[in-house]
């Protein structure tokens, strides 16, 4: 969840780890730090509770020189965030200094093992047993650090991505990792010699060198300031590193002048979703080319059901894709929250296609979901949009989104890249299976390849959005209503306004109101309604009338050219008309940008909303 950035080489640290510590922001703001070795050989930690600026401010003055350091972004799992419990932490000789990320779960067995042999702990966190386990084992076994962290994993349960300096050896930096990603970036000093670069993901090394190691589960790599790299299993069994170039620009990572990455992620999303069908969508022959189906066919074609494990708003567009794969291929599928079907043994045969959808291709409760059904015989496809992620290598198949690094915290343009992919997956799979005409497969590939100039007509026309937030601040609640295809909207639009704005609001099926919710509407509630003009509209319309007879504010998403439901409502965007399994992509648009202008008008912290992070690496 939290961020890990670490260098050794000729350079200067400091200013490589802060600037990596920026980048990483996204994963986690509750407290940031920093170990540094300077040339004198003293191990000094450096951290703040709060952002990575006010870590910045306190060391204005202090001596930040050396080569070799590691840098920690945390979000906090097991202690308050404050700056005792900050990370990097340190042994209680003071000789090593450790950042983690992750949850070690049987850390209050082992902090009473180290406690009963004189071990003093000065922290709260499940980190602090790793740097004391570490240096225990360095003494008793008598041991290099690196034979040390081989031991000491041994004895750990959970999940972990760790990096270590060790004051009295400052020409080495080693790492582990499991369930918790982390790549080495390997560049070249001045000398010619390599330098190496640590990252919790490829964002804080792209700026530095493109050639990375992805560290696999279970490995152990120490870094060597003469250029040699060396990675071993718990088992000390030596591993080859496979050196792969990354696929990211320093640009996509910046705003672009935009004041948020959200908003800009937002304007991105045309582009963005042109990248994502390029060479899958052929409209010249009326073709959907997905290599990850074509290359496994006959599992598509035998499978009897299709099972999608998701998580937060990556769930919303899973059920997205299980209306259209349902509609398109004739085929059942099951949407579950990853979370719970982890544990609550669910049936799975192994004739069964499991889908893990997530942005980050790290989330923890979807790999293990995936893991659950592997050991099950199921074949695995991952939809991701970080290349390399843990997702996308530990299963069978699967389809990149391709809509670029995705730094703000509210997921955006990987939502509509989700859903527009599991649109390509459901065409390529009805296309195999003949489950529809050629007439309506062929107007679904039209109208698909329409979508990103939709979009940007969406985007366009919905900019004004930003006059009339300033009214909604005042909310305390709101209620998002749709029906078919779009009540995964309404719960994906609920979710954004939650998330950023910290404002109260459900998302429901339209016609389930009156089970219930219709209690909450008075002349205060906002209910946001998707009323294109589209398979249930009549039905719709009645649900508006119901909820203004209760005095509620209408605010609807209507098709152009609609008048009824505008002439309904108290606010109105528009969107172009497209076919009903589609309108999601659009529709989500305004209110993407509805949850954005509220928040900020409320002045909150749209990139870093309070307790959240983008990636939850853990459970
Ligand atoms: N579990 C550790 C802590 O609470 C690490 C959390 C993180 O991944 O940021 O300090």
């Amino acid at each position: 969840m939290c961020g890990i950035v670490g260098y050794i080489g000729t350079q200067e640290a400091y200013p490589i780890l802060i600037k990596g510590l920026h980048r990483l922001e996204y994963r986690g703001y509750d407290s940031a730090g920093i170990a540094l070795i300077n040339g004198k050989g003293t191990l000094s930690v450096y951290k703040e509770k709060g952002k990575v600026s006010a870590l910045e401010a306190s060391v204005a003055e202090s001596d930040t020189s050396g080569t070799i350091g590691i840098a920690h972004t945390r979000w906090a799992t097991h202690g308050e965030p404050n700056a005792t419990n900050a990370h990097p932490h340190y042994s209680q000789s003071k000789n090593l200094a450790l950042v983690h990320n992750g949850i070690i779960e049987n850390y209050k067995s082992l902090r009473t093992m180290l406690e009963k042999n004189g071990i003093t702990f000065c922290s709260d966190t499940d980190t602090e047993v790793l740097v004391q386990l570490v240096e225990y084992m360095q003494h008793s076994h008598n041991c290099d650090l690196f034979t040390a962290v081989q031991l000491a994993l041994k004895n750990v349960i959970g999940a972990y991505a760790i990096a270590i300096i060790e004051k009295t050896h400052p020409d080495r930096l080693v790492c582990a990792r499991k369930g918790s990603p982390l790549i080495i970036g390997v560049g070249k000093s001045d000398n010619g010699r390599a330098e190496f670069y640590l990252g919790s993901d490829a964002t804080p090394i792209v700026e530095y060198t493109k050639q990375v190691i992805y560290l696999n589960d279970e490995e152990i790599a120490s870094m060597d300031r003469s250029g040699k790299l060396e990675i071993t299993n718990l088992s000390n069994v030596k591993q080859t590193p496979q050196l792969v170039t990354l696929q990211l620009d320093l640009d996509q990572l910046e705003k672009g002048g935009f004041p948020h990455f959200m908003l800009k992620e937002i304007w991105e999303q045309p582009n963005a979703l042109r990248t994502c069908i390029r060479g899958r969508l052929n409209v010249v022959e009326k073709d959907v080319l997905l290599s990850g189906i074509i290359d496994h066919k006959e599992k598509f074609l035998n499978c009897k059901r299709i099972i999608i494990c998701a998580c937060g708003t990556s769930w919303h567009s899973a059920l997205i894709g299980k209306y259209f794969i349902e509609e398109a291929c004739q085929l059942p599928v099951e949407v579950e929250y990853a979370s719970e079907f982890r544990y609550r043994n669910p049936v799975i045969h192994p004739d069964d296609v499991v889908i893990a959808v997530s942005q980050s291709g790290e989330t923890a409760d979807t790999l293990a979901a995936i893991q659950l059904a592997k050991e099950h015989g199921a074949f695995l496809y991952g939809i991701c949009n970080v290349i390399g992620s843990s997702i996308a290598r530990a299963t069978d198949s699967g389809t990149y989104l391709h809509v670029g690094p995705e730094i703000g915290v509210a997921s955006t343009k990987a939502f509509t890249g989700q859903v527009i992919t599991l649109c390509l997956l459901g065409l390529a799979i009805a296309k195999e299976k003949k489950t529809l005409s050629d007439e309506m497969f062929h107007m679904l590939v039209d109208e698909l390849q329409q979508i990103p100039d939709k979009m940007q007509w969406t985007l366009e026309n919905n900019k004004h959005i930003d006059q009339f937030a300033q009214m909604f601040t005042y909310c305390k609640n709101f209620i998002y209503l749709g029906r078919g295809y779009n009540y995964p909207v309404a719960l994906e639009g609920a979710l954004k306004l939650k998330e950023i704005s910290y404002i109260h609001a459900e998302g429901y099926p339209a016609a389930e109101m009156k089970h219930g919710p219709i209690a909450l509407v008075d002349e205060e509630m906002p209910v946001v309604v998707i009323a294109p003009k589209r398979g249930m509209y009549d039905k719709v319309v009645s649900n508006i009338q119901e909820i203004k007879s209760r005095k509620g504010k209408i605010i609807s998403v209507v098709t152009k050219g609609d008048s009824v439901v505008r002439g309904m409502s108290d606010y109105s965007f528009v969107i172009p008309d497209t076919r009903d399994c589609y309108v999601p992509l659009l529709a989500v648009i305004p209110l993407q940008l509805l949850s954005y202008y509220v928040a900020v008008a409320k002045g909150r912290n749209v990139d870093q909303p309070r307790n959240l992070a983008k990636s939850v690496t853990v459970e």
